[in-house]
């Protein structure tokens, strides 16, 4: 009985015994569980953590190799059209009892300073889009107008090479549309001019467009441009929207302007195919969504050179060339101009004049001792009776939308770019003379 008695319990503590362990070991495999899981989730965590990190190293390796692609490029076509107005300069210095070859060098020095211009304005283009800068106006424009115009623009390159470009408007029952023209005539100019460039003599370009679809107040246009030239391998097809490719090596392009075309063609929401035949011709084909408009288109009159005779201009400038010019350019057209070589002298120069002694500033940015922003923060914090009022117009290479930004902060009231464009400065000049 005390046997059995004994038994009993010792039974009960056995499975109470194993229902212990049995429940230990379940929570242990429980815990365990839920830690492989939390491992797991860290590993996977560590592991996404390492993937984004790789992703930024091969980022910030790609930046750094584009980089460095683009300033041996850029290097590149920047020194062969200064290589050739060196060249040019040279040869004309030599040579100045020849006129005809003085004169034939100065074209050519034109032509490089032009192409080298162009390349820094298309670098300039790309450096905008690239950072998300460049925004798209809406204004009224006529789009026979504007096709008008690019085959005029493009006219003198196909008149030498005895291109016929013949313009061909289908079907554009909304000829008025809203959108950005600038942007537009940048697209169609920078294809038609490669048409005609890659196009032998006695080549044709043909320029259609119209009106493919239209729903509620939108249009889409469609522009097909095509050309009897060299035509575009299949390999480099691929690749021709890329900055800088080029395909047949031509000293007066930069590989920019396919690059940019499409950058602007993808920003107005539109597509761009091209089709080509080798020793054929290409075919390219753009489409872009417009604004339909009834408002009344404003034309832009010409209007004759305003009048600055007598005006005073202090202008700051530190090199010597470009004062040269501004300064003969200013007084051909009877303004009084004073000149300062870097911000202090300038500064000083204002302060120490008398009210109505200096009607307006010509200020360069960069400049030794003390540059054009110093120098106008001094001004405007000067005692001078004009600090606040006397506008103070950067001129300067400094082109980048940051820069025209620091200009306003410093307290300049306009931000010309060099080169300067005659027809800008005297536009501005004349907004605040009879203002
Ligand atoms: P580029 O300033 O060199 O003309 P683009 O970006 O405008 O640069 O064009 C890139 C390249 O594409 C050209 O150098 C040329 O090789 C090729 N290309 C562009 N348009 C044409 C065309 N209509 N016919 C033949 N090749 C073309």
């Amino acid at each position: 009985m005390s046997k059995k008695l004994k038994r009993t319990p010792s039974k009960q503590g056995n499975y109470f015994c194993m229902g212990i362990i049995i429940l230990l070991l379940s929570s242990l495999l429980g815990i365990f569980i839920f830690q492989i899981k939390n491992i797991k989730k860290l590993l996977k965590k560590k592991e996404t953590r390492n993937a984004a990190l790789l992703k930024e190293v091969q980022k910030v390796n790609m930046a750094n190799e584009a980089t460095r692609n683009f300033l041996s490029l850029t290097s590149h076509d920047i020194r062969t059209p200064i290589n050739g107005i060196m060249g040019m300069t040279e040869i004309a210095v030599k040579n100045l009892n020849n006129t005809d070859k003085v004169l034939g060098c100065l074209k050519k020095i034109n032509d490089s300073s032009n192409h080298l211009l162009s390349l820094i304005n298309n670098i300039l283009d790309m450096e905008k889009i690239e950072s998300g800068k460049i925004t798209l106006k809406q204004n009224p424009f006529d789009i026979e107008e504007l096709i008008h115009n690019c085959i005029t623009i493009v006219g003198g390159q196909s008149i030498q090479k005895n291109i016929t470009i013949i313009k061909k408007t289908g079907y554009l029952p909304h000829p008025r549309l809203m959108g950005d023209e600038l942007h537009l005539r940048q697209i169609l100019i920078n294809i038609l001019g490669n048409a005609v460039k890659f196009t032998p003599e006695h080549g044709t370009v043909t320029l259609k467009v119209y009106e493919e679809n239209c729903s509620g107040r939108k249009a889409l246009l469609r522009f097909e441009i095509e050309d009897t030239g060299i035509g575009i391998r299949k390999e480099f097809l691929e690749k021709i929207f890329e900055p800088f490719a080029q395909d047949v090596h031509n000293q007066e392009g930069t590989g920019l302007g396919m690059a940019i075309t499409k950058q602007f063609v993808d920003l107005m929401g539109g597509t761009i195919q091209i089709k080509s035949k080798l020793g054929k011709g290409s075919l390219f084909t753009v489409t872009i969504p417009f604004e339909i408009t009834h408002a009344v288109i404003e034309k832009a009159e010409k209007i004759s050179e305003p009048d600055l005779s007598g005006m005073k201009i202090l202008l700051v400038e530190d090199n010597d060339l470009n004062l040269e010019i501004t300064q003969e350019l200013l007084t051909e057209r009877g303004i009084f101009v004073t000149t300062a070589k870097n911000g202090k002298e300038a500064a000083d120069i204002f302060i120490r004049s008398k009210e109505g002694e200096i009607d307006l500033i010509l200020m360069d940015i960069i400049m030794p001792i003390m540059d054009g922003l110093e120098a106008a923060r001094s001004i405007r914090s000067s005692n001078h009776p004009m600090a606040s009022k006397i506008p103070i117009i950067a001129m300067t290479g400094n082109a980048f939308s940051e820069d025209a930004e620091k200009s306003k902060k410093a307290g300049m009231n306009a931000h010309l770019i060099k080169p300067i464009e005659t027809e800008k400065l005297i536009e501005t000049l004349a907004q605040f003379w009879f203002a």
